[in-house]
């Protein structure tokens, strides 16, 4: 993303004096902060959330998405949870879902089903109790903080432009990748 100062465009999702957060990642933080957000939804009425999320699906984020059966979660399952109350969440879905008893290690497409649920859950929560929220599936190419009355502009990869009054930054890591700069002729190794 582009952190560049961006010159001002017309705002057309500028929504009258509603407060705005607007999270940018659909992956398990993502997940994460909207269900949090879900269980004190009726202390949110009237708010708009909005979250962009680049790929097609909330939910996987980067390591969660894999199709393999062989990829599996490396954390405790007790700990693997969106629930902040309820650190057995997932343990219980696991059981609901698949039939799952065992402490074993799961397939970690299995948590990314579990958090693209869970962010269902949460925006039906969230909207049953008069928060506006919506999903986009568009890549935020840069923001602009300050303007106006220190709002902060987000620019979606369309051309588009919202207006935040928060914003929370769930964006992950780049994947793994060899550094670009050990591929110099100066340095010249690997
Ligand atoms: C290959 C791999 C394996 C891993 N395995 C594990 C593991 O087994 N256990 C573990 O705990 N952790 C693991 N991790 C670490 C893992 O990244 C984190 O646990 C977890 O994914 C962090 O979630 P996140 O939401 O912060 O980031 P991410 O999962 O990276 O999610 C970020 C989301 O934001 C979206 N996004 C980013 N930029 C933009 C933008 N500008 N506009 C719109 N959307 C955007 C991305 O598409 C993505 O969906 C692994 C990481 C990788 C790369």
């Amino acid at each position: 993303m582009n952190f560049r100062s961006v010159p001002s465009q017309c705002l057309p999702n500028q929504r009258g004096n509603s407060t705005t957060l607007i999270i940018i990642g659909g992956g398990p933080a993502g997940v994460a902060i909207l269900f949090y957000l879900s269980l004190f939804s009726e202390k949110l009425r009237g708010m708009t959330i909005v979250l962009f999320e680049r790929k097609s699906v909330v939910g996987p984020g980067s390591p969660h998405g894999d199709p393999s059966d062989c990829l599996l979660v490396n954390m405790v399952l007790a700990a693997h949870t969106v629930h902040p109350f309820n650190p057995l969440h997932f343990v219980n879905w696991l059981y609901l879902k698949y039939g799952w008893t065992s402490d074993d290690p799961v397939p970690r497409k299995w948590f990314g089903q579990y958090l693209s649920e869970c962010h269902l859950e949460a925006v039906e929560r969230l909207r049953s109790n008069g928060v506006a929220v919506e999903i986009i599936f568009k890549e935020v190419v840069s923001l602009q903080q300050g303007q106006p009355e220190g709002q902060i502009t987000v620019h979606s990869s369309d051309g588009l432009s919202f207006l935040a009054d928060f914003l929370v930054l769930a964006l992950g890591h780049q994947q793994p990748a060899i550094p670009t700069e050990l591929f110099s002729k100066e340095i010249n190794h690997v």
